[in-house]
């Protein structure tokens, strides 16, 4: 008989990173399989084991080009990168010509040398507290699996079957590359974040996945029948049959609701009074450029450019490597437009400059580290410039607080300009500049901030968290942090108005655009433009539809007074209900 404990469910709770519902059997990946012991070797020896360790170096290279390969055709050429530079990092002198040094002259062991070069390498990464250089550590434990077990001659990749559901401590990104050739339905995985490589990968490949779900892989037997639900962030592990009910209820509602969303995708993003609000795209992979024209987006309302920096595996892209995405992205969205967004690094993304801060988010962040480094703008922003020969774009500065710095990138942006003028170079010489609203003193002062910008993009996340005083990733005050507090929204209202005397336009960028919960709101205040990640646009756009403006404004006039963000939120669901459009929001109760 099996344990109790093995027979019954179990629910576990992780991050939801690849939406869809996955329902199948177990299929265990132990990818930490193997121990590297401190092994000695014999002069006579050495050589021949230099010669393994090349060998094993030229057949983990061909596995990295394969997976390039793949990665390339699945997914797009900035993903197949990442695997290139695992195959560059093999030739590296920092590590190939370490470890053939210690097997000359420490006689070590192939493995051995392979194993304590990258482990210094790992320490040094995972001691930094940024999430960037914690997943380089992963890409460098993948390079040391793939060497060691090509020094043993071991398999790779254990056969999957068709139709299983990967449970698995970690995932480097090549692992989950290759599973993708196989059938199988979903991914859950104890380590990782919402912007770890594999989880990007699982999303991009379509496929339903949750990380960070802490010990899930003591809880699985392999064959385990899971039921993987990559919306809620949760798995059942052997559900009952009222379980497996639900969650087979919940795919086909998710399947319905895919199939709906086709259809208002090409649909005019009107309010019922006429009023057109653009919907535009939030995006940070090349990979998702797609999905404009996919799910109907007017255009790309925020572009966040740092994570094309640490896609790329480096702190800094040249302008040359720069231009061609900025190019590439802007042919694919033209005649839409294209907002750019300068690097955002500070707070809590990595600084590339390894200082370190007790209030990163209060700090150097932002356009403060952009004006301090003109090295790092410069060739961003003649790269940007450059790019506008080849359709609409528009610029946006991060983390503005003061006048002084639109005044300052003013400047600097006129002589780059000038620059590429005395250079011959072909550029739109009327880029739009627009300043992020996310910090209380620009909403404040809009009116005085519309006079010197083209345009405005509240960025709700912050604003959020720098007016209510609670810290967007910290747990322990969750709870206060509340996009819809009337706080916030009178921010909201005062930037709008602002922008209005000066006849600019209004963006929100923030997660709160992306919610049909928050959608008559944000039009009620005035707001021309609403940029979400894509795949949220057609539900917002079939609550837009349902609106008619007067009474939405007295919606947002009321939300205003409210008490509190739970008084705005249940004002806008009864609002939704007498509107026959609360199921819109089956995207959030999902
Ligand atoms: C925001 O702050 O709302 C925003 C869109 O910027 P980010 O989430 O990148 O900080
Ligand atoms: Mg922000």
């Amino acid at each position: 008989m099996k344990p109790a404990e093995e027979t019954t469910e179990r629910i576990v709770e992780g991050i939801a990173v690849g939406p869809g519902i996955a329902i199948g059997p177990a299929y265990l990946y132990a990818r930490a399989g193997f121990e590297v012991e401190d092994r000695r070797i014999a002069s006579e020896d050495m050589e021949e084991e230099v010669a393994r360790f090349e060998q094993a170096v030229a057949r983990s290279e061909r596995d990295f080009r394969k997976i390039a390969t793949v990665a390339r055709e699945k997914l797009g050429e900035s993903s197949a990168g990442i695997f290139e530079a695992q195959a560059l990092m093999l030739r590296d002198v920092a590590f190939y010509e370490a470890v053939i040094q210690h097997i000359r002259r420490d006689r070590m062991g192939a493995d051995y040398a392979a194993h304590a070069v990258l482990r210094r390498h790992r320490r040094l990464l995972e001691a930094g507290e940024s999430a960037y250089f914690r997943e380089r550590a992963n890409d460098m434990l993948d390079l040391e699996h793939r060497v060691v077990r090509h020094l043993r001659r071991g398999k790779i990749l254990a056969a999957v079957e068709d139709g299983s559901i990967v449970v698995a401590e970690n995932l480097s990104a090549a692992d989950i590359i290759l599973f993708s050739q196989r059938a199988i339905l979903g991914t859950v995985l104890d380590h990782g974040g919402a912007t770890s490589h594999v989880s990007l990968m699982a999303r991009a490949l379509g496929l339903p996945a949750i990380v960070g779900t802490h010990g899930v892989t003591e809880q699985v037997a392999p064959g385990d029948m899971l039921a993987l639900d990559g919306l809620a962030g949760r798995v059942a592990i052997r559900p009952s049959e009222d379980t497996l009910a639900q969650y087979r209820e919940r795919q086909r509602r998710y399947r319905r609701w895919r199939e709906a969303q086709k259809k208002v995708v090409s649909l005019p993003s009107q309010t019922q009074d006429g009023r057109s609000v653009r919907l535009a795209a939030n995006l940070e992979f090349m990979e998702e450029l797609e999905m404009v024209e996919e799910y109907g987006a007017e255009g790309v309302g925020l572009f966040r450019t740092e994570v094309l920096f640490l896609m790329r595996q480096r702190v800094s892209l040249s302008e040359e490597e720069q231009f061609k995405a900025y190019r590439r992205i802007v042919e694919a969205v033209s005649p839409r437009p294209v907002t750019f967004r300068l690097l955002d690094f500070g707070g809590d993304k990595m600084l590339p400059l390894g200082h370190r801060e007790h209030n990163p988010f209060l700090g150097w962040r932002g356009v403060r580290v952009l004006l301090d480094k003109p090295d790092m703008l410069a060739p961003q922003l003649r790269a940007i410039v450059r790019a506008s020969r080849f359709g609409p774009l528009r610029i946006l500065l991060p983390m503005v607080t003061e006048l002084r710095e639109v005044h300052a990138f003013r400047g600097l942006l006129a002589s780059v300009c000038d620059d590429l003028s005395a250079e011959g170079a072909a550029y739109d010489s009327d880029i739009p500049v627009g300043i992020m609203v996310e910090v209380p003193s620009v909403a404040i002062r809009a009116a005085r901030f519309a006079r010197e910008v083209d345009f405005f993009s509240i960025g709700t996340n912050d604003l959020t968290q720098y007016t209510l005083a609670v810290d967007r990733g910290n747990d322990l005050v969750a709870d206060k942090y509340q996009e819809l507090d009337p706080a916030v929204l009178h921010l909201v209202r005062d930037t709008v108005e602002g922008a209005r005397a000066a006849g600019i336009e209004v963006s929100v960028c923030g997660e709160l655009a992306a919610r049909p919960t928050a959608t008559p709101v944000l039009l009620g205040l005035g707001v021309d433009e609403l940029s979400a990640s894509p795949v949220y646009l057609p539900e917002v756009k079939r609550v837009l539809r349902a609106i008619r403006m007067a009474e939405a404004q007295t919606l947002a006039d009321r939300a205003l007074q409210a008490a509190d963000a739970a008084e705005v939120a249940s004002l806008v669901e009864a609002w939704l209900r007498d509107r026959d459009c609360d199921a819109a929001s089956m995207l959030e109760t999902f």
